[in-house]
């Protein structure tokens, strides 16, 4: 079974032109002694809207690692996909991020219900799992509850696997299920029970995306009670770890943070419960390297510097129609955006200044920060003239897609192995 290593970074690449600055944060950090497998993805959302399709993110991916004589294992996921657009993935990826978050409070049959309850008896009473300071407290309605909110989404994500298993064949690809695109975060507790019906659904998870308790907001730090959240992903943890051992799931099953870019605030809580426990995890991180093209873009200067302020005055007029698809996972104060007209006498310094994510930097700006997350579409309808700029910034841009992975993320959130 093609089996994801216990680190891996989910590199994300609108425009399919930093694979190779990606794949060297990587190489740099196996210097220092992190292995981390790359996982290049992109959605179908995303695909639809830049216009591309998902050959192109192996095609790149492949060629960066011949480039850079990577020989290491490298994936290439198709991120949240369902039964209508998992056909487009099935040739060019190797793992598959199987959504089923509009599943979420369907009801399921109920003979399937039934079916599940009487499968699993231990789901009642008190359940110790090793790890958590006191037992689970299962009460018969509060697993009906459970049941009913997502037995109809495992019973999609079956579904939705064994599609890609006849087409691709079993062992050969990466799943992953992810129910983070819901409102209500899932408990440990609840984890559990997802996990059993997973289990019983017959799908070889590796991964799993819940959704956590506060906000996970587009390329700005974590919002909410990092001490809660460190609770919270010890306990999923632990969860994990049981049902592994319970109910014969993959043994490197591990949690799988999505909108993981950029979260420094929880990243050492991450890192410290990996480390302690010596569970894997997986981090989502695709928009942060769309956000350093437009650095990296401002940092050049002259046309590049033009550019950033086009994509950016661009995206201001037409925030409401760039922000609607994202309105959960961004969080932007209108009255804090400046004036396209003020961003036009701003140099080099300025505008990296309020785009790099440096909260400690008075002029960092989340809010424009957060609309040019979604603002991609702007640079796609640019079309070539767009892809021009990135090659005649490549430097200054590679450059900073390859630090900001490599110290803004994977040496604060993946535990050394040395
Ligand atoms: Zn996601």
């Amino acid at each position: 079974m093609l089996l994801l290593d216990r680190y891996s970074l989910g590199v994300g690449d609108r425009f399919a032109h930093q694979a190779k600055a990606q794949l060297r944060a990587c190489i740099l950090a196996a210097e220092k002694g992190i292995a981390i497998s790359p996982v290049w993805n992109k959605s179908f959302r995303e695909h639809g809207i830049v216009g591309s399709q998902p050959q192109s993110v192996r095609d790149a991916a492949d060629a960066a690692v011949r480039a850079l004589g990577w020989n290491k294992p490298y994936h290439v996921d198709a991120d949240h996909i369902n039964l209508d657009t998992a056909g487009g993935f099935l040739s060019s990826s190797d793992f598959f991020t199987i959504d089923v978050a509009s599943a979420i409070g369907q009801p399921a049959p109920e003979a399937e219900v039934r079916a599940f309850l009487k499968r699993r008896p231990e789901l009642s009473g008190d359940m110790e799992v090793e790890g958590l300071a006191t037992p689970i407290r299962f009460t018969p309605d509060g697993v009906a509850r459970t049941v009913a909110q997502y037995l109809a989404a495992v019973i999609q994500a079956g579904r939705i696997y064994r599609h890609i298993e006849n087409r691709k064949g079993a062992g050969t690809f990466i799943t992953e299920v992810s129910m983070d695109e819901t409102d209500a975060p899932q408990t440990p507790p609840e984890l559990l029970i997802i996990l059993a019906a997973i289990a019983d659904y017959g799908i070889p998870i590796q991964t799993i995306a819940p959704k956590f308790t506060g906000r996970f907001n587009k390329g700005v730090d974590f919002v909410g009670d990092p001490e809660g959240f460190a609770r919270e992903f010890s306990a999923d943890l632990a969860v994990i770890a049981h049902a592994v051992k319970r109910y014969s799931l993959p043994g490197n099953l591990k949690l799988s943070v999505h909108s993981g870019s950029d979260k420094f605030s929880i990243y050492g809580a991450i890192r410290d419960a990996v480390a302690r426990t010596g569970a894997g995890v997986h981090v989502k991180t695709a928009g942060t390297t769309w956000l350093e093209e437009i650095i990296g873009l401002a940092e050049a200067g002259g046309e590049g510097l033009a550019m950033s302020k086009e994509v950016y005055a661009k995206a201001y007029h037409d925030r409401d129609a760039l922000c609607a698809p994202y309105a959960a996972v961004i969080d932007i104060d209108p009255a804090r955006l400046p004036a396209p007209e003020d961003v036009q006498s701003w140099n080099s310094a300025r505008m990296t200044a309020a785009l790099r994510h440096d909260q400690t930097c008075k002029d960092y700006n989340p809010h424009m920060r957060q609309l040019l997350h979604v603002g991609y579409k702007v640079a796609a309808k640019m079309g070539a003239r767009y892809l021009d700029a990135l090659a005649a910034c490549e430097e200054s841009i590679s450059r900073n897609v390859t630090d900001n992975l490599l110290h803004r993320h994977i040496l604060r959130v993946f535990p050394s192995g040395r």
